[in-house]
């Protein structure tokens, strides 16, 4: 192997202890989920043998070749984490047992369609765009309590919190807030008591801002390139495409 993914691993592990003691939270209440997009099945299986068992991937050509190989292990789990478009609901449901990215009625209502057509329901986190930027998807932080009430009337779908993406490449102070504001959103909605929704869960936080991300109350940190080295595809090549052509 080329790149020391076990290391790798000892070293986020242990700064995600101490971002966990270093804002009073208990270790346990936080997840890692490994990112695994572009990454290849040996890394994986590294990553599996070091114990790692929380997996996300943004595509679902990539889960589709993944999957088989890797479940063997049956204690596996993976999550959706990147945009989803309409068409592909009926696969993706198949492999994971949370999609994060659920940023709009529409998805909530062919998911919900799906799911009822197989009897089943699916835990879900509502994506939002903190950041404002145009380049990525979520729904705006003044929508999101709209949006999740409106997603609460399917019930198939457990609204078990929020996911974003923090700003990048800015200053730690402007992706400090897209964190904090997640937290806020979080909070407001559980006071609303919506039937079937939770918000026990914040997905943020990545390679770069974890540790933030945990001192802002995550509860899954989504980390690739810390564990498995640098991608040869820019990220924008998962987050911007189709996004003029979205249903
Ligand atoms: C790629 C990706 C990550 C991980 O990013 P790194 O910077 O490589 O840690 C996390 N979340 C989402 C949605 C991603 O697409």
């Amino acid at each position: 192997m080329d790149y020391p993914v076990e290391e790798n691993l000892k070293m986020v592990r242990k700064q995600m202890a101490l971002a966990c003691k270093a804002s009073g939270r208990n270790v346990n209440d936080v997840q890692l989920l490994l990112a695994t997009k572009t990454v290849p099945l040996e890394k994986l299986q590294i990553a599996v043998q070091a114990g790692e068992h929380l997996f996300g991937e943004n595509k679902v050509q990539e889960l589709r070749d993944k999957y088989p190989l890797m479940e063997q292990s049956k204690a596996l789990e993976w999550h959706f984490i990147g945009h989803l478009q309409t068409n592909k609901v009926k696969e993706v449901v198949k492999y994971v047992t949370m999609i994060h990215s659920v940023d709009r009625l529409k998805l909530g209502q062919v998911l919900h369609d799906q799911l009822v057509k197989e009897q089943r329901t699916m835990d879900i986190l509502v994506q939002i765009n903190t950041s404002y930027e145009e380049s990525k998807f979520g729904a705006s932080p003044e929508d999101a309590v709209e949006l999740v009430e409106q997603l609460s009337q399917f019930e198939t779908l457990h609204v078990k919190g929020l996911m974003t993406i923090g700003k990048l490449h800015a200053s730690a102070d402007e992706t400090r807030q897209c964190f904090r504001l997640l937290k806020q959103l979080s909070m407001q909605i559980r006071e609303r008591n919506i039937p079937r929704v939770e918000m026990e869960m914040l997905s943020m936080g990545m390679s770069g801002d974890f540790s933030m991300a945990i001192e802002e109350g995550a509860t899954i940190v989504r980390v690739g390139t810390n564990v498995f080295g640098p991608r040869y595809l820019p990220d924008e090549y998962y987050w911007n495409e189709h996004k003029k052509i979205e249903d």
